[in-house]
């Protein structure tokens, strides 16, 4: 499956809640979903939403799928990790999830949304441990350093973003130094500190059918 290409709104519409895609615009007026908060098309505003059990279930894997910004493939990879995991998969899911690079750079305050940390990512703007990250899907470890590489860090977008940084607070399991740009995973999260708002039960729920 390719990368969605259509308006990012759309997908928080379609889902009938804020996914906060769009950084800073999710927070504005000009938010889609506060201007159209019915479902998309012709007849969005007619349409009733899916209430079965499976439409739920779909939804919500729907939700998660694209709050984080992967595809079906990738999802349902990281699902079979999560399953073979030790623990409870709807947790493993989600700190998976929560550990790809991409996120780690948003969770960092360095990206204004996952789309453009992904973007950063894949333009070769970060290290890890010294070493190339240019995989939006790299997990990260405990104890990983990422930082943005020397050659980056004074351009304007990057000035830009540190700025940016600067008002907002990363999760206690990670330590940033914005100055610096760059940041240390200091624990992998539990469940608890992953504040995306997903019921990751019905997933489970959904590929146990
Ligand atoms: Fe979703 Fe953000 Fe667009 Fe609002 S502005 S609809 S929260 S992506």
């Amino acid at each position: 499956m390719g990368r969605y290409t259509d308006s990012v709104c759309r997908q928080c519409r379609r889902e009938g809640e804020k996914l906060f895609l769009k950084g800073d615009r999710c927070y504005s007026a000009k938010c889609a979903i506060e201007k159209r908060p019915f479902v998309p098309g012709q007849h969005g505003q007619k349409r009733r939403q899916k209430t079965s059990e499976y439409g739920l279930q779909l939804r919500e894997k729907q939700k998660t799928k694209r709050i984080y910004g992967v595809s079906e493939k990738q999802f349902r990879n990281s699902f079979k990790k999560a399953d073979r995991q030790a623990g409870i998969t709807g947790d493993n899911l989600m700190i998976l999830l929560e550990r790809r690079l991409d996120n780690v750079v948003f969770r960092m305050g360095l990206a204004s949304s996952r789309k453009e940390a992904r973007q950063l990512v894949n333009h070769d703007h970060f290290t890890i441990n010294g070493k190339k990250a240019n995989i939006p899907s790299m997990l990260v470890k405990a104890g990983d350093f990422i930082k943005v590489k020397e050659s980056s860090a004074g351009s304007a977008k990057f000035e830009d973003l540190k700025a940016a940084a600067a008002y907002k607070t990363p999760p206690e399991w990670l330590e940033v130094d914005v100055e610096n740009l760059s940041g240390k995973v200091l624990a992998l999260p539990g469940r608890e500190q992953i504040d995306t708002v997903v019921s990751e039960q019905l997933i489970v729920e959904l590929y146990s059918r």
